[in-house]
């Protein structure tokens, strides 16, 4: 074949195979009918796309850990498919990126993805970048450690013993929170992701690595053994649905998505098969939603 023709087959190809993905309106076989939206709307404009972009953490299991098929399952995962879905979007039209937690806001204000869910806390100072549907799930800031650890009691033991560093991750609460408590800045070892602090605990270059109890348990069942938490919280994260600033039609939807989850059984389902079967692990209640602003 002359490479013209080749060309011309093969965006006859490419045209026939868009048509096709255009056929259904956006919406496929396992999601049902296209749900309709008001025109203009973030929801409206993901139904019509028939895909959406998610932000979600690859390396906390139980929340967002991205594994070996290269799927990423959890907690977080789940809740994401639960909004896909009432949108008309099926599991396999959702592009899960890698959004660790500094770049959270970037990634809405940038557009890169239509909403994130990653064990990310509502507040004030990022409220001023983004908007937060939910609170759909609280944590609270917890510190792990090696199983044989004894001096680390809480964070209030970490000022006697400044030789003693704690990691945390960049543009995280816990680390602001954790600064409180400390000797000095030095004794503070900053990473992007958790994943890396673990690392770095089960090495020996740091004593502890304080965030969240729900990321901490993930870490703590995958150590086998070697690391636990101390099971003294000390703040409370409620975790939102990050949506574009201001989008509150957005936030209203998946007000409505997550209360309907919740009297359907779906949400506990959700945290059943992901976060839920991590040991120390309770089972939620949806939390009161904050308003949406
Ligand atoms: N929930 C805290 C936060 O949003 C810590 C967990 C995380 O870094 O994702 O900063």
């Amino acid at each position: 074949m002359r490479s013209t023709q080749r060309v011309t087959l093969s965006v006859a190809v490419v045209a026939a195979l868009s048509l096709a993905a255009c056929g259904d309106g956006g919406s496929d076989a396992e999601s049902g009918p296209a749900p309709s939206f008001s025109p203009g709307t973030t929801m409206a404009k993901i139904a019509e796309r028939g895909s959406v972009k998610v932000g979600t953490k690859f390396d906390q299991p139980g929340f967002g850990l991205k594994g070996l098929d290269g799927k990423p399952a959890g907690f977080d995962v789940e809740i994401a498919k639960l909004v896909a879905k009432k949108l008309g979007v099926s599991d396999k039209k959702i592009e899960f990126v890698e959004a660790p937690s500094k770049v959270r806001e970037e990634y809405l204000q940038q557009s890169k993805v239509d909403f994130v869910v990653a064990t990310y806390t509502i507040n004030d100072k990022r409220k001023e970048r983004v908007s937060f549907a939910g609170p759909y799930y609280v944590a609270g800031q917890d510190l792990m450690v090696k199983s044989d650890e004894t001096v680390l009691t809480g964070p209030d033991s970490l000022k006697g013993h400044p030789e003693k560093k704690v990691c945390s991750v960049t543009g995280s609460t816990p680390a602001e929170t954790i600064a409180g408590y400390l000797a000095s800045p030095s004794q503070l070892v900053l990473f992007d992701v958790y994943s890396k602090c673990a690392d770095a605990l089960r090495t020996g270059q740091v004593s502890a690595v304080t965030t969240d109890n729900s990321i901490l348990l993930g870490l703590v069942g995958e150590s086998k053994g070697s690391f636990k938490i101390l099971n003294n919280t000390f703040s409370k994260e409620p975790y939102g649905i990050g949506i574009t600033k201001g989008d509150t039609a957005f936030c209203e939807f998946i007000h409505g998505t997550l209360t309907e989850a919740a009297g359907s059984g779906d949400y506990e389902k959700a945290w059943k098969d992901t976060a839920g079967t991590i040991e120390g692990a309770q089972t939620p209640q949806l939390p009161t939603f904050e308003s949406c602003s």
